[in-house]
């Protein structure tokens, strides 16, 4: 039966760990696959085996997940077959009609784990490609540079002939990299900056501030929204929504209007990291980046990231807009990331805020506050929705 191959990506270059990697992998995999039908998954030598165990699998959809899923540089369907030569050449040919028909070359590439196969992978690929070659004509044979490679594997208990093989998602399985909070807002960068941070083995604790009545029940519903279409990616996750509109207003009722924002960051920030411990999470992730406004200068992010000892995780911090947005188009969440409802950060914004704030201006601004007062019942007013796969 039909399966599909995982080739792994940097975990292959881990030595000691790389059996811990393994099977996050595989968890990870098992989970992604589990709503597509009933898998067998295993790994041997730098790729993982999803097979299904029945005709019932979708096996297109398993396939979609497969390429979400960090830690994975490749993907692949393969067909077994008898171990024999004639067998193999027409396991290719019906395979792959599809592609060798329209390709303009194509090499054949082999590789062969039981030694006792009569012929060796050299000879094996001469054959096989002479054979395709005679029945695809117009598909040259190019051993450089071909346009198709079709590989063959001769395995213990039978022969592989595999599909081509598209871009996996890259990075780490997700949960080697620890835990973190990330601020999620509506916007385009959030998003990302949380993929990245995925991307890279971190699992994720979504928190989303929210200001009834100045945001709406669709800014929120939008969120929401965000986090499901980051699922794929990031597995299931619980996001945590904070009310944020007594804070908001208490700082506009006692703070200098040119402080307004980097007044609010703060409190976000601090709940940001109260959540993090709770949750046993290492860092905060935000989509901040360098210069896009007024809050985010180098100024402006040290006096957000006084407030709390984490690590603040800012993965756009060099990058462009237009580069944001590809990516983000990439994931898939750029379209709903556009829907035009206001964040939490749009209401009360200062008409000057300030570009170069001077930490003891801004911790004399908000000396008027109950800090802990304000955060213990943010905290304590929280909703948490959970995103499933
Ligand atoms: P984004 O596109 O992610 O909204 P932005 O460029 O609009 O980013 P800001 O609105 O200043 O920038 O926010 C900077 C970062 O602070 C966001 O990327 C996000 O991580 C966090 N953030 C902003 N607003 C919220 C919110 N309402 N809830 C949670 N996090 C938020
Ligand atoms: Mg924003």
């Amino acid at each position: 039966m039909e399966m599909i191959l995982c080739k792994l990506g940097e975990v292959v270059l881990k030595g000691l760990n790389r059996r811990s990697f393994e099977d996050k992998l595989i968890a990870n995999l098992r989970r992604r696959v589990a709503n597509c039908g009933s898998f067998r998954i295993y790994a041997k030598q730098s790729t993982i085996y999803v097979e299904p165990t029945d005709d019932a699998a979708d096996l297109a959809a398993a396939f979609d997940a497969c390429r979400k899923v960090f830690g994975v540089i490749a993907v692949s369907r393969a067909l077994p077959c008898a171990k024999d030569v004639q067998a193999i050449i027409e396991t290719a040919k019906t395979y792959l009609h599809e592609d060798l028909s329209t390709a303009a070359s194509f090499k054949v590439e082999s590789k062969r784990a039981d030694k006792t196969f009569p012929l060796t992978s050299i000879q094996l690929s001469q054959q096989v490609g002479g054979a395709l070659h005679q029945a695809y004509p117009n598909c040259a044979v190019d051993v450089h540079a071909p346009a198709l490679t079709v590989f063959l594997e001769i395995r213990d208990d039978a022969a592989f002939v595999h599909g081509p093989a598209v871009p996996g998602a890259g990075g780490l399985p997700l949960g080697m990299g620890g835990t973190a909070v990330t601020l999620l807002s509506g916007g385009i960068d959030s998003p990302v900056s949380s993929w990245m941070m995925a991307k890279r083995g971190v699992a994720l604790e979504p928190l989303h501030f929210f200001s009834p009545p100045y945001t709406s029940e669709a800014a929120k519903e939008k969120v929401i929204a965000l986090a499901r279409e980051l699922a794929p990616w990031c597995g299931r996750m619980r996001l945590q929504i904070v009310p944020f509109t007594e804070i908001q207003e208490e700082i506009r009722r006692n703070c200098p209007e040119e402080f307004f924002t980097l007044v609010m960051r703060r409190f976000m920030m601090r709940i940001a990291q109260r959540c993090a411990e709770e949750a046993h999470a290492k860092a905060i992730v935000t989509g901040e980046c360098l210069g896009q406004v007024a809050s985010q200068t180098m100024e402006a992010l040290r006096v957000t990231e006084d407030v709390v000892t984490l690590p603040v995780l800012r993965p756009l911090i060099g990058m462009d807009k237009e580069e944001i947005v590809r990516l983000s188009r990439k994931i898939g969440t750029f379209d709903t990331s556009i829907l035009p409802y206001e964040d939490c950060c749009t209401v009360f914004t200062p008409r000057h805020p300030r570009t170069r704030p001077h930490l003891d201006e801004v911790r004399a601004a908000e000396a008027a506050l109950d800090v802990e007062a304000l955060c213990g019942r943010a905290m304590d007013g929280r909703e948490f929705v959970r995103i499933k796969l």
